[in-house]
């Protein structure tokens, strides 16, 4: 085998962000949510949507602070990191019925990271068969839904506040 399989390894490049801006700290200090992908803002942390998707639905929970590793962050921070990872479990497996999901951190550039300097956890969507032949061959993904229809369906179950209520 050639390649360590990862999937959250697809770089996150985010064409609107100003030059030697990280861009989870870019997204985070806008006013337009819907334009920077931010489904969801919690306290210390906030969750936003893949701009390069491995999967429709594929969203990444970030701190609001600019830290490398997980323990730079705050106790208080890195609870809600994990409680928001488990409202996006929730969110995503009710908006898309997926057959399984992936759920994972990569700290540092040699650990797949695509924006090393900045941590945030990947929770995506999984189906029997999606790592079909064109993503294995060519990095070609098949992606079903436009970000725009993710980011109405997500965001609207994140601040339907249902799932909150549940955990
Ligand atoms: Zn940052």
């Amino acid at each position: 085998m050639k390649h360590l399989w990862t999937p959250w390894r697809s770089t996150y490049n985010n064409s609107k962000k100003e030059p030697g801006t990280c861009v989870f700290c870019f997204a985070q200090s806008g006013t337009d949510d819907r334009a920077n992908l931010v489904v969801h803002r919690g306290q210390h942390c906030f969750v936003i949507l893949n701009r390069y998707p491995y999967t429709s639905g594929h969203l990444m929970v970030a701190p609001y602070s600019h830290v490398s590793r997980l323990a730079g962050i705050t106790d208080a921070a890195a609870g809600e990191m994990m409680q928001l990872t488990r409202l996006a479990e929730k969110v995503l497996e009710h908006a898309y019925r997926p057959d399984g999901l992936n759920v994972g951190m990569n700290l540092g550039e040699a650990a797949g990271a695509g924006i090393e300097e900045h941590i945030h956890m990947h929770v995506l969507p999984r189906w029997r068969g999606d790592a079909n032949f064109m993503t294995s061959v060519s990095s070609t993904r098949i992606l079903p839904e436009s970000l725009t229809d993710t980011y109405k369906k997500l965001n609207g179950a994140f601040q339907g506040n249902e799932f909150n209520k549940k955990l």
